[in-house]
């Protein structure tokens, strides 16, 4: 059996007396599509603060290739090789798309490919090249979203951690997003993608995870999840 990239044991998050995370365990394998779904306030979010250190995990551990990363600090774990794109986007709105990307690479000093990965990034979002120069504050939601993602993989992880790329866009923006995504999984990238549309998210990813009220309730092969009763009747609508 192969090593896992990122294994999770008996996590548990609290937020003053809100426990959000009830001694969760997930494991991924290098090159998967994972996903995480659940309703609001299911701890789906905390989940990917806690793997990416912005959280404090109250008990548990969080290997990241065979290392204990639970206590790192968020800019030794980004340069382990695992970068989030957070809920809510998080671009800085007074700067560029270009500064914006550059700011995503701020572990690293090797600036031949840090000016190669922006290219690489035009390529894969044209709609970001074609404004590079804009202010990231006059970009459509759709863009902001795609900057987020782009400035994610400017500091060239390994682990993906995706929250909410679909969250309030319209439907043909949501297919342009997920079809980046699935042009990112065919390069062998390994994507944690936490999802309120379950539909969408089960049908890139190769297993995944259902979240209740802070406790891991159910687990399996994305198909399986698809055609699950239960799933269906509470997320597949
Ligand atoms: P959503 O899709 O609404 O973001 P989620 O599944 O991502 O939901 P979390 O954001 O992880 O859920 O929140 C889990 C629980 O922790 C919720 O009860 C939420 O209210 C609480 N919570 C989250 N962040 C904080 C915080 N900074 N302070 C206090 N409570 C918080």
């Amino acid at each position: 059996m192969t090593q896992p990239l990122l294994e999770i044991q008996n996590l548990s998050v609290q937020y003053g007396g809100i426990q959000a995370l009830k001694a969760i365990d997930l494991t991924i394998y290098a090159e998967e599509v994972v996903t995480l779904i659940g309703a609001n306030g299911a701890g789906k979010s905390t989940t990917l603060r806690a793997i990416s250190r912005i959280v404090n995990p109250r008990q548990g551990s969080i290997i990241y290739h065979r290392q204990e990363i639970t206590r790192r600090r968020p800019h030794e774990v980004v340069k382990l090789g695992i970068a989030h794109s957070p809920e809510g986007r998080r671009v800085l709105t007074r700067q560029t798309v270009l500064d914006n990307l550059e700011l995503g690479a701020y572990s690293r000093n090797d600036r031949l490919g840090i000016k190669s990965d922006i290219e690489q990034q035009f390529l894969l979002f044209p709609r970001l090249a074609e404004r590079k120069n804009q202010l990231a504050g006059t970009l459509s939601g759709g863009e902001q979203q795609m900057l987020a993602i782009a400035r994610a993989l400017m500091s060239r992880p390994k682990l993906l951690l995706l929250d909410e790329p679909s969250l309030g866009l319209a439907p043909a923006i949501v297919r342009e997003i997920f079809s980046i995504i699935q042009n990112l999984r065919t390069t062998g990238m390994t994507i944690l993608l936490v999802e309120q549309n379950a539909n969408l998210a089960l049908q890139i990813a190769d297993r995944g995870y259902v979240l209740e009220a802070g406790c891991m309730t159910l687990s399996g092969r994305a198909e399986e999840l698809l055609s699950n009763d239960r799933i269906k009747q509470a997320y597949l609508g």
